[in-house]
């Protein structure tokens, strides 16, 4: 898989791309964002992890420009958590965001996590496997201890959203963002709605959860029931 870094910042752009270079990804790099355009129509790379930063170019319009000639996954990288510019990006485009400072682990289940929604089929199988639980995006079945679990669409997504972020707190404005699509307008209440589906079909409650656990005032973390105790 060909990863391009467009990153200002020489210490970022050196770490990621030898963290991905380790991780056997083919990485290129561009410190400006004409230059990095220029890369992404000639060199067509699978995924551009695009700081927003940049000196010459706005990274919004950045990803607007990228937009017009190619459907590349685009991982923006911010220095903060900006929502309103977040909101902005992936509203312009752009398929995920990763905020700084980051770990090249973080970014690395990022771009497996954009490639299989963008089904680039980079991965050789769509499912994700939590504990006794199998998530398969292609198919969008679920099975829980190898028995089928009936889930609605946005359940269905939701559920996909946190696996694929296992172990990190999703906020509930992120789910907004990526299952309802807009961060403002829906009220918190539609996430602990279908959070309290998801839970009852996955055989848990808020008090007693198992995979969904609630960060009071920040949002929810997935995790394997198998793992550490959590
Ligand atoms: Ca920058």
């Amino acid at each position: 898989m060909s990863i391009l870094v467009v990153e200002d910042d020489t210490a970022i752009r050196t770490a990621l791309q030898r963290g991905l270079r380790e991780r056997e990804h083919a990485v290129a790099v561009a410190a400006t964002g004409l230059a990095g355009l220029e890369q992404v129509l000639r060199d067509r790379p699978d995924v551009v992890l695009l700081d927003l930063g940049l000196p010459d170019v706005d990274g919004l319009t950045l990803i607007s420009m990228i937009r017009t000639a190619s459907e590349v996954p685009i991982i923006v990288i911010t220095a903060q958590d900006d929502d309103p510019t977040m909101v902005r990006a992936l509203d312009g485009g752009a398929d995920d965001y990763i905020v700084k400072p980051f770990g090249t682990d973080q970014v690395a289940a990022r771009i497996r996590a954009v490639l299989r929604r963008g089904g680039k089929g980079a991965a050789p199988s769509s499912a994700l496997r939590v504990g006794d639980l199998v998530i398969d995006d292609r198919t969008r079945v679920v099975t829980l201890g190898g028995e089928p679990v009936e889930l609605a669409r946005k359940e269905f997504d939701l559920l996909w959203l946190l696996a694929s972020r296992l172990g990190e707190v999703v906020t509930k404005r992120e789910a907004l963002a990526e299952v309802w699509q807009q961060a403002y307008a829906t009220s918190d209440r539609t996430v602990d709605v279908h959070l309290s589906w998801l839970r009852r079909k996955l055989g848990e409650t808020a008090a007693e959860p198992r995979y969904l656990h609630s960060v009071r005032g920040v949002g929810i973390r997935m995790v394997d029931p198998g793992e550490s105790g959590r």
